[in-house]
């Protein structure tokens, strides 16, 4: 039976651009994607141009998002931003536990399920990103580790309603930005045991998941990954700073 899902394709900005260049690709996209009705768009840029972000992409069909934020309301913590202010800069998603921010910022699965459970009480849609990594995978405990990660998630209600409002994406963290990708029938097996377990949940839920593929994704390998019956999507980190790039991965995905 065909899946109802419909794709998405976000683009993870991460720390790169000017003001001059975020406005060049947010219109390059916008102009783009006007016809690509079999897909849904999101991008991610610096929390500083979201604002921008906001102006150039308000009553398109694009969405946009955070990278981060603080897993409290408001408060004492210098530096941060909370999932409200995400909210009032327009963000429909936000990027959740994204390897960079466990590697380099400290983050847990238990400050991720923070964030998670703020984020869903906000009204934002968080984007939860899970992943080995190389010693890992060469190890085989991959679907340890990426239980462990969601446990974390999808323990966090007694009900199972939250499991209907998020996204997840898969990310190997030995393919983020390193132009190493998973082989499709890899990510697949991936992706359909993430399925799998969320249906352990709540069954609806796991059909309805959309699970993005995220590591090196390019308009070379996309259609072969986005193909695959149980990849919903991809998450983009590199490729996402090129309009073309960007836009031609979301074109090879498969209509629903
Ligand atoms: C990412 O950072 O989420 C990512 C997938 O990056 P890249 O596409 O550059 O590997």
């Amino acid at each position: 039976m065909k899946n109802t899902r419909k794709p998405l394709i976000a683009g993870n900005w991460k720390m790169n651009g000017t003001r001059n260049s975020v406005d060049q690709l947010l219109w390059a996209i916008k102009s783009g994607a006007v016809d690509m009705h079999h897909v849904d768009i999101a991008v991610f840029p610096p929390a500083i141009f979201l604002a921008q972000t906001e102006q150039v992409l308000q009553g398109t069909s694009i969405a946009w998002g955070g990278q981060n934020f603080h897993f409290k309301p408001f408060g004492a913590f210098t530096g941060e931003l909370s999932s409200g202010m995400l909210c009032e800069f327009g963000c429909h998603y936000v990027l959740v536990g994204h390897s960079e921010r466990r590697a380099l910022f400290g983050e847990t699965d238990q400050i991720i399920a923070l964030k998670c459970q703020m984020a869903l009480q906000t009204g934002l849609t968080p984007i939860i990103c899970v992943g080995e990594t190389l010693e890992e995978r060469n190890d085989h405990l991959t679907y340890q580790i990426l239980r462990q990660q969601l446990e974390v998630i999808f323990s966090l209600s007694d009900d199972t309603n939250h499991l209907h409002q998020l996204v997840i994406a898969y990310e190997p963290v030995w393919a983020i930005g390193t132009g190493l990708t998973a082989e499709p029938e890899m990510a697949q097996d991936v992706h359909a045991k993430i399925r799998e377990w969320v249906a352990e949940y709540d069954e609806k839920a796991a059909r309805g998941l959309r699970i993005l593929y995220g590591g090196s994704l390019k308009k070379e390998n996309a259609q072969f990954l986005l193909s695959m019956p149980d990849i919903d999507g991809g998450l983009i980190g590199g490729a996402a700073l090129n309009a073309t790039e960007f836009l031609d991965i979301a074109r090879s995905c498969n209509a629903p």
